[in-house]
């Protein structure tokens, strides 16, 4: 089976760049697992916020918001962001992380807003006075509905002439007359170009290709959910976050999710939860709230991955132009995801990225290989 471009993972990254990349090549994404989102994508806490990540991130989010806000037509057929909002919130102690928190904020040109204790509580009742010495609010977070948009990515592919064939893990990969030679349970399949779009295991699908690594260390990340008082309706909160990451929670159908904000580097897997985890996150939850987790009622981990200066890796290797990487999304992969296959569609075609995007001071070095050498 002959294709212009194999693109390997058929989580977010490689759906979202596959629907880009089919309306000019004949793509085929080949997914190890049964079902496609099965790995960190499935595993999200499904916010979009533009205060979350280094200023890269963050204009990577701010240029996918319109996708998301006029995806294409039939893409889904409801709205893909739903008003949410977020709460940050500070300890005494955490006064310099508030500080700089604002400063980041300032210079980026964003409005986070201080807000007073009592409209804090009026937003989340629940919080408890030592958690409130400082708060900030960002109103425009949304949540996002991240099945709709992986299968709108799925879709729009198949629409567009392409193929998703599962249960075809990458086992073997051959470079021969100038193609790519992909071996998988599901059959052989050649392509002119790769694309990387292998989650946690992009550095292992980069040794299979003969092709530098570009030091991914994936990260453990724990969520679990839990019912919320009797008689109390979470829906209309905000998602609380902890100024410096150290739990956040959140309403999510009827229930209210939460997480520790862990980040324990982890060999690529199928993540599970650690008991230790699950229990820094109803501790930390319970201690900035009146909250009493009595009973956790689901719980999962994922693998946020990331390289050393927590910016995605997107662009052709070193080694040859027929590899690119789609890599090291980190906690922002849903999120950036339209932004990110417009820049990794456009730097196939070897163009520039997209002018939106160069308006944002994004540019190809910045979000290239090279830059960590590989
Ligand atoms: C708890 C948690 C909360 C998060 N919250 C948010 C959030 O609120 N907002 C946000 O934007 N992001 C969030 N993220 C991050 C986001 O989920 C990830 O950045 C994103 O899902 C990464 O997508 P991906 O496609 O790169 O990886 P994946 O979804 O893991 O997809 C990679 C795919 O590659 C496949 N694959 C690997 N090796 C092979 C092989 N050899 N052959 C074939 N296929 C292979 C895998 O099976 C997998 O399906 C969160 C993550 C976690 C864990």
């Amino acid at each position: 089976m002959n294709f212009d471009i194999a693109i390997i993972g058929a989580g977010i990254a490689g759906a979202s760049a596959a629907h880009e990349l089919a309306a000019t090549y004949k793509v085929v994404v080949l997914e190890r697992e049964t079902q496609p989102g099965y790995h960190t994508t499935g595993r999200s806490a499904a916010l979009y916020t533009e205060y979350y990540g280094n200023p890269i991130i963050r204009a990577l989010t701010i240029a996918s918001r319109p996708f998301f806000e006029r995806p294409p037509p039939g893409f889904a057929d409801h709205p893909l962001l739903l008003p949410r909002g977020v709460l940050f919130v500070a300890t005494l102690d955490q006064d310099p992380a508030v500080d700089g928190f604002l400063r980041a904020a300032a210079a980026a040109g964003d409005s986070a807003v201080e807000i007073v204790r009592a409209e804090a509580l009026r937003k989340v009742p629940v919080l408890a006075e030592c958690a409130l010495h400082r708060s900030l609010f960002e109103p425009d977070a949304r949540d996002m509905d991240v099945h709709a948009i992986h299968q709108g990515f799925l879709r729009g592919l198949r629409a567009r002439g392409g193929q998703v064939v599962t249960d075809a893990e990458i086992r073997r990969i051959e470079r021969r007359g100038g193609r790519w030679r992909l071996h998988t349970p599901a059959g052989d399949f050649t392509a002119a170009r790769i694309v990387n779009a292998a989650g946690a295991w992009a550095d292992e699908i980069a040794r299979l290709a003969g092709v530098a690594p570009i030091g991914l260390v994936p990260k453990r990340r724990t969520a679990l959910t839990f019912d919320p008082p009797a008689g109390i309706d979470p829906a209309p909160w905000p998602m609380v976050c902890d100024i410096e990451d150290q739990f956040y929670f959140k309403p999510e159908a009827g229930r209210l999710l939460a997480s520790p904000g862990d980040e324990t580097p982890s060999p690529p897997c199928d993540a599970q939860p650690e008991e230790i985890d699950l229990a820094l996150a109803v501790e930390r939850v319970e201690a900035a709230t009146t909250l009493k987790i009595a009973r956790i009622v689901r719980k999962w981990a994922g693998l946020r991955s990331f390289v050393a200066d927590k910016t995605p890796v997107v662009g052709p290797s070193r080694d040859g132009a027929d590899f690119f990487w789609l890599a090291g999304q980190g906690g922002y992969g849903i999120m950036t995801s339209p932004a990110m296959a417009r820049a990794v569609a456009a730097l196939v075609r070897g163009e520039d990225l997209p002018a939106d995007l160069r308006a944002r001071n994004l540019t190809a070095p910045a979000l290239s290989p090279a830059r960590i050498g590989a």
